[in-house]
């Protein structure tokens, strides 16, 4: 099912282990993953749209140039047809991700016919890892290493410190 580019669209707000872990497999299955970062989405974030498309690239570029990380605004659907991309990549880790999930890619699929949304399990070690436990915890001062990759934890840990008492 080996199929051009995949967008991977999120606010990545920061990149996680778990998002790495997608990336990783998605590329067994297409040739190319754009990570589509969310400019202002339905959440409120913590890094600037800058920091966290940078943070992106740092953990991707292990991946070479089967990866490509920008911004975006506006509808995913408009995005995806500006890229000429049919397929969406989303993470499943547990039903409460289902329901909001199958939402968008039903109302994705109305607006653009053509587009499919590609679902991939989150790998056992990573089901409880999200962006919101790494802000918590990082924020907080505690350790983050376990959750991110290796290559930004240190610029992460400077992220957090600028920030603790300001949130
Ligand atoms: P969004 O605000 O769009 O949910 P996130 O950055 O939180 O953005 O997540 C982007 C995508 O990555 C989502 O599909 C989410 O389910 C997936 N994801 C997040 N964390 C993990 C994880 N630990 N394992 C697998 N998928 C994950």
């Amino acid at each position: 099912m080996k199929n051009n580019t995949v967008i991977f669209p999120g606010s990545f707000d920061p990149f996680t282990n778990g998002h790495v872990n997608l990336v990783q497999r998605a590329l067994s299955l297409f040739d190319h993953v754009r990570i589509a970062v969310v400019s202002k989405g339905r959440k409120h974030t913590l890094f600037s749209l800058e920091e966290r498309i940078n943070l992106a690239e740092q953990a991707c570029a292990c991946f070479g140039q089967a990866v490509i990380v920008e911004g975006f605004s506006g509808l995913l659907v408009d995005y995806a047809r500006s890229c000429k991309c049919r397929a969406i990549l989303r993470g499943l880790r547990a039903i409460s991700d289902f329901d909001y999930e199958t939402q968008m890619a039903l109302i994705n699929k109305r607006l653009y016919p053509e587009l499919e949304t590609v679902y991939l399990a989150a790998r056992e070690d990573n089901l409880f890892v999200s962006s919101s436990v790494v802000r918590e915890i990082g924020l907080n001062g505690g350790p983050i290493e376990q959750f991110v990759p290796s290559s930004i934890a240190e610029e992460l840990h400077k992220g957090f410190l600028l920030r603790q008492g300001t949130c």
